[in-house]
């Protein structure tokens, strides 16, 4: 074995939060990159529940396994409640976090700010790769139903997903 486990040494863990609903390149760039960065990366779906999905929180976590397999040190697992708990409770110092353009940065600075005065916990904020920054789950969901099957969008097994899901062959 080798690696910071082998050398006693904690491992280094960081969070990639969403609803993810369904996961696009743009959240997989984000997962990727942090998994280059950090031993351990945790994608928590986050469940809303006024918020009704197209995909179930289990059929979202079974796709993003799926499309992070390859990157072996990503966890998925869903999550009800405060951000900072799941943190808390794995011990992960660090929340990953795309940022798109202009418009996220409002919300995330007093989401960053406020998660750290709760628990301490740092945010980090990747540069989306400007190939995706248009890219949201819902606009994925919008295009999906129309001839387009967003297949430059979203990885191969969510266009499959997105087509079972809303009946076109
Ligand atoms: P949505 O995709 O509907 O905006 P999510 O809640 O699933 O919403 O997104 C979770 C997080 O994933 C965002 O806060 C952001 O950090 C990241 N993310 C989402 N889309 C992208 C993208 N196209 N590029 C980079 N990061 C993204």
């Amino acid at each position: 074995m080798t690696g910071p486990e082998s050398e006693g040494l904690p491992l280094r863990r960081a969070v990639c939060p969403g609803s993810f609903d369904p996961i696009t390149n743009g959240h997989l760039d984000i997962i990727g990159r942090a998994s280059k960065l950090y031993d351990v990366v945790h994608v928590a779906v986050m469940i809303n529940q006024s918020k009704h999905g197209l995909f179930t929180v289990e059929e979202r976590i079974e796709l993003i396994r799926e499309v992070t397999r390859e990157y072996g040190n990503v966890e998925v697992e869903s999550h009800h409640g405060l951000l900072v708990d799941f943190c808390k409770q794995r011990d992960i110092p660090a929340i990953v976090k795309g940022l798109r353009a202009v418009s996220d940065f409002d919300y995330e600075l007093q989401m960053a700010q406020m998660n750290n005065g709760l628990s301490g916990v740092e945010t980090l904020f990747v540069p989306t790769n400007p190939t995706y920054s248009f890219l949201s789950s819902s606009l994925v969901k919008e295009v999906a139903t129309g001839v387009c099957d967003g297949a430059h969008l979203v990885p191969p097994v969510v266009v499959e997903a997105l087509r079972e899901r809303l009946k076109k062959h």
